[in-house]
């Protein structure tokens, strides 16, 4: 489903090369949870954002549901993007926007117009993460656990076939940890979507993920199933 072949990828600053990814190779299958770890700085950020390319690679390819992500074009990309759901660390909510206002704006930036048919879509996403009653509130009146849910229902909305998790519990206390992965996990089963989520604590991968691997010095240094790579609990 998402194929990563020979990736490296390197930022310049001032005139510097840094580099991000080192000859990266990644097959994460459909329907599965893949977890990527690392220490700050090893890659993970740049590495997820390869998968909907907010970063490109310097050399390699990106092959989404066997598309080559090099050969769309900016009209392309923007429907692929669609495909590709994405929730962040600290949430990237609209403050000025209720809960439902958050939620409906992907549906509205993906040119949907019809407020009935919106509405409903809303609604549903609000009962899958379990906020309905919140629904009229800002986020800034939400728990940290809660303005997830809101960042997983909006990530939802347009039905895609691939969540990205960008340190979505790293902001976040154990139990409200605990409650997000198994949404999470709920939502893999109940609507066979993958996802892929960064994180730096291994107890997350544990928790939730199928297959890891590890990432150090931009550098992938172990891969496979959870229980063969931390054989030890
Ligand atoms: P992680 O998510 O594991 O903390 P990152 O992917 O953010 O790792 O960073 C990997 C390396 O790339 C680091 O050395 C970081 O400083 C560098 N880096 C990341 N983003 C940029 C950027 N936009 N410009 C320059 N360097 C960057
Ligand atoms: P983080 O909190 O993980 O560091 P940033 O604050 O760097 O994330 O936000 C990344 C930006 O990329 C966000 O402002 C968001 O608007 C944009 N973005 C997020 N997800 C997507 C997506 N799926 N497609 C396109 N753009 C996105």
């Amino acid at each position: 489903m998402i194929e990563l072949q020979a990736i490296h990828k390197s930022y310049q600053v001032n005139g510097v090369a840094i580099t991000a990814l080192t000859d990266v190779n990644l097959h994460i299958a459909s329907g599965e949870i893949f977890g990527i770890i690392g220490h700050s700085g090893a890659g993970k950020s740049t590495l997820i954002r390869m998968i909907n390319f907010l970063e490109r690679p310097t050399q390699g390819k990106v092959i989404v549901e066997g598309v080559d992500l090099d050969s769309l074009d900016d009209e392309g990309l923007r429907q692929f993007r669609q495909g590709v759901g994405m929730i962040f660390q600290h949430f990237n909510l609209l403050g000025s926007k209720t809960v439902s206002a958050n939620v409906a704006f992907p549906l509205e930036i993906a040119g949907k117009s019809d407020k009935q048919s919106i509405d409903k879509r809303v609604d549903e996403l609000l009962d899958l993460v379990g906020l309905k009653r919140h629904k009229n509130k800002y986020p800034r009146q939400l728990s940290g656990g809660e303005k997830q849910r809101v960042g997983i229902a909006r990530a939802l909305a347009n039905h895609p076939r691939v969540l990205l998790c960008d340190e979505a519990t790293s902001a976040l206390d154990p139990q409200t940890t605990r409650s997000i992965l198994q949404l999470l996990r709920e939502i893999n089963e109940r609507l066979g979507l993958t996802i892929v989520l960064i994180t730096h604590e291994m107890d997350v991968i544990r928790t939730v993920c199928d297959r890891v691997a590890v990432i150090d010095s931009s550098r992938i240094v172990e891969s496979g199933p959870v229980s063969q790579v931390f054989l030890h609990p």
